[in-house]
């Protein structure tokens, strides 16, 4: 089978399999993409639905193959990262751009309230995360109540005790904390009473068939009902037509963040954005 070469890259050999053999190539090709810092990140605008302003953005991450210039969307190395454990140094070089990006978007006088970033379940394990999140905020002047991380609630229930020590320790700074994927995820509600959450996202499964489909009317109305009496905030994400911005809007959740308003774009492209808007 594999075993580890002498630069740490994996060798393979004729009696794997032809999946096995590709996933290898691509692991090998993370870890030189991470060496290379071959990641660029996008930003998708959050906005209020009912004033039409910006409010926030979040971070997300392409890979850019330098060779082709080719831009590879994470769903396609996000989860083998996350096996070989590449993610942490995915993140790292994602949250020190971003963090980077959202400093110098301030200091050119953008008033934009918060930044969203994702955090993987490995992150969630690991101190040093947390200690570069603070000195990167502190480098470059943050506001921590401007930062914000996206969590999964599998990411959350993989170890709910270690998650909520460290999730605490987060909090305490200032740095607000999202549940992502609300409502995709199994677990008890007993979490969010427990945990120093700040807002829930409505996952885009429960927005895409708004308002017509009448079970996601049902989920979509307690997820921001939920979120009222446990006084957290509430965002809808993927939201694509106005019809939806309308029921969402209409219906007490006025962050929405999807394709009607913006896509993910590069940071070029959102400095364009925003001094239209000034
Ligand atoms: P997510 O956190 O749920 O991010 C939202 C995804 O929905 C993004 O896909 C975004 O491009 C897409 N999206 C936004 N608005 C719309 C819309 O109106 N319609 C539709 N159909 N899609 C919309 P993307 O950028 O491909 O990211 C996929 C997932 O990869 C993310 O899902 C997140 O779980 C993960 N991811 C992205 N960047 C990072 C990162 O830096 N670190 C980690 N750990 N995960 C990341
Ligand atoms: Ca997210
Ligand atoms: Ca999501
Ligand atoms: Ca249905």
């Amino acid at each position: 089978a594999k075993e580890d070469g002498r630069n740490g890259f994996k060798f393979y050999t004729e009696d794997m399999s032809f999946e096995v053999m590709k996933r290898v190539i691509l692991e090998n090709k993370i870890r030189e993409a991470i060496l290379n810092e071959d990641f660029i990140v996008y930003y998708q605008p959050q906005y209020n639905g009912l004033t039409n302003k910006l409010m926030g953005m979040e971070a997300l991450v392409r890979w850019k193959n330098p060779q082709s210039n080719e831009l590879i969307p994470p769903d396609e190395f996000i989860p083998i990262a996350q096996d070989a454990g590449f993610i942490v140094e995915i993140d790292r070089i994602v949250m020190k751009k971003a963090i980077k990006d959202f400093a110098f978007l301030l200091k050119q006088g953008f008033d934009i309230k918060t930044l969203s970033l994702n955090l993987a379940m490995k992150q969630l394990k690991s101190d040093d995360f947390i200690s570069l999140l603070f000195e990167t905020i502190e480098a470059y002047n943050c506001n921590p109540n401007s930062i914000e991380l996206e969590v999964t609630e599998g990411a959350i229930m993989e170890d709910p005790l270690s998650s909520i020590e460290k999730l605490q320790r987060i909090s305490n700074y200032g740095v607000k904390l999202s549940v992502d994927d609300f409502g995709t995820g199994y677990s008890s509600l007993a979490y969010l009473k427990k945990l120093p959450i700040n807002k829930l996202k409505i996952d885009r499964a429960f927005i895409k068939d708004l308002p017509f489909d009448e079970e996601d009317v049902a989920i979509s109305k307690s997820v921001i009902a939920l979120a009222k009496s446990l006084k957290l905030e509430v965002i809808a994400e993927g939201v694509e037509t106005k019809e939806q911005k309308d029921f969402l809007v209409k219906n007490d959740c006025l962050n929405i963040q999807g394709y009607y308003y913006s896509k993910p774009i590069p940071f070029k492209e959102l400095e364009e954005l925003l001094n239209s808007l000034k």
